[in-house]
């Protein structure tokens, strides 16, 4: 069994911190059991429903404190301005940096039990305090959150394409002004890989190529150039891709490279995937637009 992430492993030891020993051990008896037949995440919390055996049926509020429309904004910017948290995010994925995120904008990714996490249940035993029931609820929830930490999120007041969308909206902004300034400040002009990425923006592929100067050689062509940043699977390719106007005109400059094997001419090749991938782009930028 692979051990639990560290975000199910924390909202566990938030449950540990306000149920004593015993209530924890039947709540675990309980979700083991299958005694949770219902659980339902929405904003701002959780609803569970407990049934089985000759036990009455109960039911089970777990509320968190929903962030506000300011605080999201800012959790956002802060989360959109390191792109692999994006990455992070599609792949079910929380990054421990997240927590720091949270907090600065004086807000909780986890409970803090005392501060903005309240549980009820419809059974007498809770009036005292958080009874197994709600333990039992807190337990599957938190198998359901190893798997799908983007309901953390969704408690917090942002579901999955909520959070997503506004990534993407920052890093556009983002974007944008950051192209802004490169545009109009040619002191960003003196690195060559800059102003390659530049041209390619604003003019496409075609005048990038013309940049690529005799010194440009197969032996680094073939490799990513330095400070290439990493394409964010959560922002559109819209944002990144421009359609070149002559297939493989940038490689066509090039020497044939010496891992090529093939008896077929490396040019025309080229030519020819060039032109497939340039409508497959295509044809997915249509899709997203
Ligand atoms: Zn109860």
């Amino acid at each position: 069994m692979t051990e639990p992430s560290w975000w199910a492993q924390r909202w566990i030891a938030a449950l540990e911190r306000m149920v004593d020993a015993e209530r924890l051990r039947q709540g675990r008896w309980h979700a083991r059991a299958g005694r949770v037949v219902q659980l339902v995440v929405s904003s701002g919390g959780a609803e569970a429903r407990l049934e089985g055996g000759d036990a009455t049926p109960r039911s089970v509020a777990i509320r968190l404190r929903e962030l506000t429309a300011s605080q999201w904004e800012q959790v956002l910017e802060e989360m959109a301005a390191w792109a692999l948290f994006s990455a992070h995010l599609l792949n079910r994925h929380l990054p421990p940096e997240i927590e720091e995120v949270f907090e600065t904008a004086g807000a909780s990714l986890l409970p803090a039990p005392r501060r903005d996490a309240t549980c009820r249940c419809t059974c007498s035993d809770s009036r005292h305090g958080p009874c197994k029931h709600i333990a039992a609820a807190w337990y599957v929830l938190g198998d359901r959150l190893d798997d799908d930490p983007f309901l953390l999120l969704t408690m917090r007041g942002r579901g999955r394409d909520q959070v997503l969308a506004g990534l993407r909206a920052h890093r556009r902004s983002a974007q944008t002004s950051r192209r802004h300034d490169s545009d109009t400040d040619p002191a960003r002009w003196t690195d060559s890989t800059v102003a390659l990425q530049a041209a390619a923006r604003g003019n496409g592929l075609a005048s990038a190529a013309s940049l690529l100067s005799s010194e440009t050689s197969v032996d680094t062509f073939w490799t990513a150039p330095d400070g290439t940043r990493e394409f964010d699977p959560g922002e559109s390719l819209a944002d990144v891709a421009d359609t070149p106007t002559e297939d493989a005109q940038a490689v066509k400059r090039l020497e044939v490279p010496p891992f090529w094997r093939s008896r077929l001419d490396f040019h025309e090749e080229m030519e020819k995937r060039y032109r497939a991938i340039a409508a497959r782009a295509e044809l997915c930028l249509g899709d997203s637009s």
